[in-house]
């Protein structure tokens, strides 16, 4: 393949970078966005692979800044840990850029793991991140045994988390020193992160069920003045209380990320419904800006019913929970889809520093989706490859298929 071998011309898009910009021609050279143009493009001469999208919906590739990618749960026994999360289980959403974390088991599941992992989807043809540490550890575990050198020396690792503010461990509220290891562990991040040109954020895991939720942070922010928005509060319509406090948090010029798995309808009987959270922060001022989505993918907590853990079920969370959600928005006609794409595309691209993603336009890299009439996914292009052609899958993990079907 020669140098415009590897270049393709998609034609026919009706574009949403997210802004909605109408029909129009993108060209891709390798893995980026070389030019974006009204419809008619040509380039006489030169070799280009030509993609017509048909007038389809076009918008960036989504961002996935939660999920547990080594597979998570281990919290009802070793028969409850998660296997590790599969390449085509993210393309075929729409994910072409995923951000994983260790959780709640981090005896069996490791730094050096995680890192593998996510160089391992690299190497798939998507785009993957990495959290240092897991989330009921202060200190948290960390590959190099600093958080600091973690964010400085290894390319995958871009921030901290996901860290639960109890010291004491999820479900649980604080004795007081939580709060001042996350501002600790957070302001390591954010330093760190400017020296090696990363986010150096946090992603953090709130106790829901009791009194405290977000209010120790509260504190912590009064006395430390440590920046707001290198903090991502996690799934915060877990329960009504901390979505309270994540109103408050949102009107402080925080982040907001909704957790899309966390639905009455999916076991978690005290959350709201994720869709409806969204409307609750823009009808409380809150800019559609400061809000996200993520799935909390590929893990599996204990399921919950009528306000109690039940000790022998766990609760898969799909990672396709994050496009699912997202088509509600539009379904219902809480935002439309110009707005819904930012919490799935440049809102995250901006709270986790990823400045070559979540838009479309020249020197971006070429991450699109192309929609059906339903906003459904039909055709995913994740670093200039094609992954999804008309809902077919063409790219999957090396041994995707083989240990599906080695014992027929
Ligand atoms: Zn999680």
């Amino acid at each position: 393949m020669g140098l415009y071998g590897a270049m393709k011309l998609i034609k026919n898009a009706n574009l949403y970078a997210p802004e909605p910009l109408g029909m129009s021609d993108l060209l891709i050279s390798g893995e980026q966005i070389l030019h974006v143009s009204e419809p008619g493009f040509t380039l006489p001469g030169l070799e280009v692979e030509v993609i017509d999208a048909e007038g389809r919906a076009v918008s960036p590739g989504f961002i996935d800044n939660h999920v547990h990618v080594l597979g998570g749960g281990g919290g009802l026994g070793f028969r409850s840990r998660v296997p590790e999360l599969q390449t085509s289980q993210l393309t075929r959403v729409g994910t072409t850029t995923v951000i994983g974390m260790l959780g709640f088991d981090q005896s069996t599941k490791d730094m050096r793991g995680l890192v593998g992992k996510t160089k391992g989807f690299v190497g798939d043809g998507i785009t993957a991140y990495a959290l240092t540490g897991a989330t009921l550890r202060h200190p948290v575990p960390t590959l190099t045994g600093d958080i600091i050198d973690d964010i400085a020396f290894i390319d995958s690792i871009i921030g901290v988390g996901e860290i639960s503010i109890s010291e004491l461990g999820y479900g649980y509220d604080s004795l007081g020193p939580g709060a001042q290891y996350i501002a600790e562990a957070l302001v390591q991040a954010l330093l760190v992160g400017r020296l090696a040109g990363k986010g150096g954020f946090l992603c953090l895991q709130v106790p829901p069920y009791f009194e405290q939720c977000l209010k120790p942070l509260f504190t912590m922010l009064d006395t430390s003045h440590v920046p707001i928005n290198q903090m991502i509060p996690s799934h915060v319509n877990q329960t009504e209380g901390y979505m309270l406090d994540a109103i408050q948090w949102g009107q402080r010029g925080g982040w907001v990320d909704v957790g899309a798995n966390y639905r009455p309808d999916n076991f978690y009987e005290r959350s709201i419904q994720p869709a409806e959270a969204v409307t609750r922060f823009v009808e409380a001022g809150i800019s559609v800006d400061q809000i996200l989505i993520s799935s909390d993918g590929n893990g599996a907590p204990p399921k919950e019913e009528k306000g109690e853990a039940v000790p022998s079920r766990a609760n898969y969370g799909h990672v396709g929970s994050l496009h699912m959600v997202w088509r509600q928005l539009i379904e219902q006609n809480r935002l439309p889809p110009e707005d819904a794409l930012r919490l799935v595309t440049s809102n995250v691209a901006k709270a986790c520093h990823l400045p070559q993603k979540g838009q479309i336009r020249a020197g971006m890299d070429a991450d699109l989706i192309f929609f059906d009439k339903d906003w459904q996914v039909d055709t995913v292009i994740a670093r200039g490859q094609e992954m999804v052609r008309n809902k077919e899958i063409l790219v999957r993990g090396m041994f995707e298929e083989t240990v599906l079907e080695g014992l027929k």
